[in-house]
């Protein structure tokens, strides 16, 4: 399988985990016979106590014990974002705190409602909390604005309206997507997509990179020509 710069699943699977429990429907491992839906991804393969990492830089909003989750770091990103790392053995961030990518936050246990020791990590919409039902979706399909170290490809949109239109080819690509305020972090990207916006501020960014312009004047054009792209390759 490929795995996309900067998802979770390379994040952790770089650290010796490997997805045990995918997203997406599954047979509900209480309720045998009846199908559950998976809303996060679970990284086993490591013993209890192995450090838990944050994919991701934030604010640790929740740390404490639930009855499904057992103990739950929640960490909220710049865009306001939930990720939610449960079941922990221990917990060593407190609400408050800021995390750096990277930086302990617990460790693998087998807390709450959870079959063996594993790491549940899901993506919750900002303002639904640690509600189970408040996931984004799949995990490894955010973008993450953080660890372009080696990043060879990269799309940048022009505003929010443009990542539907940038999402077929982001999943061809298998590469980041890059929003206006993250403009600084593309100095060593050596191919950038210009999915919406002006070109200048992104040759001034990243000077040495091949630029491959598909804005239009508008949203549209600019999904005409993301479509037109795509069918040439
Ligand atoms: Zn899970």
């Amino acid at each position: 399988m490929q795995l996309g710069y900067g998802f979770p699943t390379r994040f952790y699977t770089e650290q010796g985990f490997r997805i045990t429990s995918p997203f997406g429907p599954r047979p509900d491992p209480f309720n045998p016979g009846q199908t559950d839906f998976h809303t996060g991804i679970d990284y086993g393969g490591r013993p209890r106590g192995t450090p838990v990492l944050s994919t991701v830089g934030g604010d640790v909003f929740a740390a404490r014990t639930y009855s499904g989750w057992g103990n739950l770091v929640g960490v909220t990103d710049a865009k306001g974002y939930n990720h939610l790392f449960a079941h922990l053995q221990d917990m060593l961030v407190k609400p408050g705190d800021k995390v750096a990518r990277g930086d302990r936050i617990g460790s693998i246990g087998s807390t709450g409602q959870a079959t063996g020791p594993h790491l549940h990590y899901q993506i919750n919409k900002p303002g639904t909390g640690v509600r189970s039902n408040g996931y984004f979706g799949d995990p490894d399909k955010y973008y993450f604005e953080e660890e372009v170290e080696n990043v060879d490809v990269a799309i940048v949109l022009g505003g929010e309206v443009d990542y539907f239109n940038a999402a077929p080819l982001r999943d061809r690509l298998n590469c980041p997507v890059f929003s206006r305020t993250a403009l600084g972090q593309l100095a060593k990207v050596s191919n950038i997509y210009v999915c919406g916006g002006p070109v200048e501020p992104i040759k001034a960014a990243a000077p040495k990179a091949k630029i491959i312009d598909l804005s239009g004047s508008d949203r549209f054009e600019t999904a005409a020509k993301i479509s037109a792209y795509l069918k040439s390759l």
